[in-house]
């Protein structure tokens, strides 16, 4: 069985073909400026060259076209027909309340994702705009969601309430829903397998650290907590969010910069996080550690920060859950940056949590990090979205 699996911005697209015989990727590929001059599609097929293909690409229906071009093309694609594709897989952002799992799309599914617009203002339009071009390309074929929102929906009131006055709940559903939902049910699943813990019991933290940044407790599988919030701007010191920080800052940047709402809370996504912290050289954790390296004392104050905060809540998550059997680190900085990982678990030495230098010496494998006798397990794990969406797609499809 093949499965499509497609992550649509408002000028992109994201796309995969999972073989799931052997959840093989036999091509993925990505389309650029959609909407806008200079479209582009760089398909990669596996074990051929690459393809880019400079066409005009006005909507996201052509663009899909093109991809399904590029998958049959009789030099660069990978099947015969797309007939071959037995469903397409969606990420979408946001599903509310409405939704704690997966979901075949249907008219109530549209609009629920329509309803969350005001959630996810940037991302959930672009989400249905790819699902009805892949309906308009591939008419009959069953379209599945899954939802960034879905991980986070087993969070307890107690987790996921803000204290503020309960009728904002209640009127605008303003709560803490959690992202990365897919990387995060990814990872900790497969942490239960590889560390081989009781599947209904274990409690599993989940470090998701890449440019977005959150961090989740899991017990038996079901998220109990998640650092971001009613957006992802809540939570860990990020590539350029800021993460938590205390709200009056708001107003105070707004009375004392002229600046309205918006803007602040734009500075906020854009421009804070370890790029806000080491006064605008970087948001990439590469070029900070070389900052630092050189002696740059606001790009070391900026990892110290960064590391700080992913310890606070691995230590609150360890309390909420009366323990932790494995930690896990994922995504760019997560799988490739031993420092980071190493700096974090010194701060957990109080935990019994011990790592092996030698085993934490590597990027991007399965790989537990722990030495033998350290308490809890640490483990890097490289997260794969794509391929737990065409799982979900596969399990909804097949009943
Ligand atoms: P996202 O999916 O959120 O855009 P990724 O998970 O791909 O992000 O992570 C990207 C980030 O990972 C980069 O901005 C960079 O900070 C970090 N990163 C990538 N490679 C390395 C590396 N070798 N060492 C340290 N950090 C890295």
């Amino acid at each position: 069985m093949k499965i499509l699996v497609i992550n649509c911005g408002s000028s992109s697209l994201k796309y995969q073909v999972i073989d799931m015989d052997d959840e093989s990727v036999i091509a993925k590929g990505l389309c650029e400026r959609i909407g806008i001059e200079g479209s582009e599609l760089t398909h990669k097929p596996t074990g051929k060259a690459n393809y880019v293909v400079q066409e005009p690409m006005p909507d996201h229906t052509t663009a899909i076209k093109l991809v399904m071009d590029a998958l049959v093309d009789p030099e660069h694609g990978v099947m015969k027909s797309t007939d071959e594709i037995s469903a397409i897989g969606h990420r979408v952002v946001h599903g509310g309340t409405y939704y704690s799992s997966s979901v075949l799309v249907d008219e109530q599914v549209k609009k629920v994702i329509k309803d969350c617009y005001d959630l996810a203002p940037l991302h959930n339009p672009a989400n249905l705009t790819g699902i009805e071009a892949c309906e308009a390309a591939m008419p009959g074929k069953p379209n599945v969601v899954v939802w960034d929102t879905a991980f986070g929906m087993s969070m307890e009131p107690k987790a996921y309430l803000y204290a503020i006055p309960y009728e904002y709940y209640e009127k605008y559903g303003l709560r803490r829903y959690g992202f990365h939902g897919a990387s995060h049910a990814f990872v900790s699943g497969e942490v239960i397998k590889m560390a081989n813990l009781d599947p209904k019991t274990a409690k599993v933290i989940v470090c998701h650290l890449g440019n977005g940044a959150s961090i989740s407790a899991s017990i038996g599988g079901k998220c109990v907590d998640t650092s971001m919030g009613l957006t992802p701007l809540e939570g860990l010191i990020m590539g350029t969010r800021s993460g938590s920080l205390d709200p009056a800052i708001v107003q105070f940047i707004c009375n004392k910069e002229g600046k309205d709402v918006n803007e602040v809370i734009n500075i906020l996504n854009k421009k804070s996080g370890i790029l806000g912290l080491s006064g605008g050289v970087s948001s990439d954790f590469r070029d900070i550690e070389a900052g630092a390296a050189e002696g740059n004392e606001l790009c070391k104050s900026a990892l110290e920060a960064y590391v700080l905060r992913v310890a606070r809540y691995v230590g609150a998550y360890v309390a909420e859950m009366n323990g932790v059997d494995a930690i896990a680190f994922t995504a760019g900085v997560g799988e490739n940056d031993k420092s980071t990982r190493k700096a974090v678990c010194e701060y957990l030495g109080y935990l019994g949590i011990q790592i092996d230098d030698e085993a934490n010496d590597c990027r991007g494998e399965n790989r537990v990090i722990s030495t033998a006798d350290s308490k809890v397990k640490v483990i890097l794990l490289p997260t794969n979205e794509e391929l737990y969406i065409a799982r979900e797609t596969k399990a909804i499809v097949e009943g």
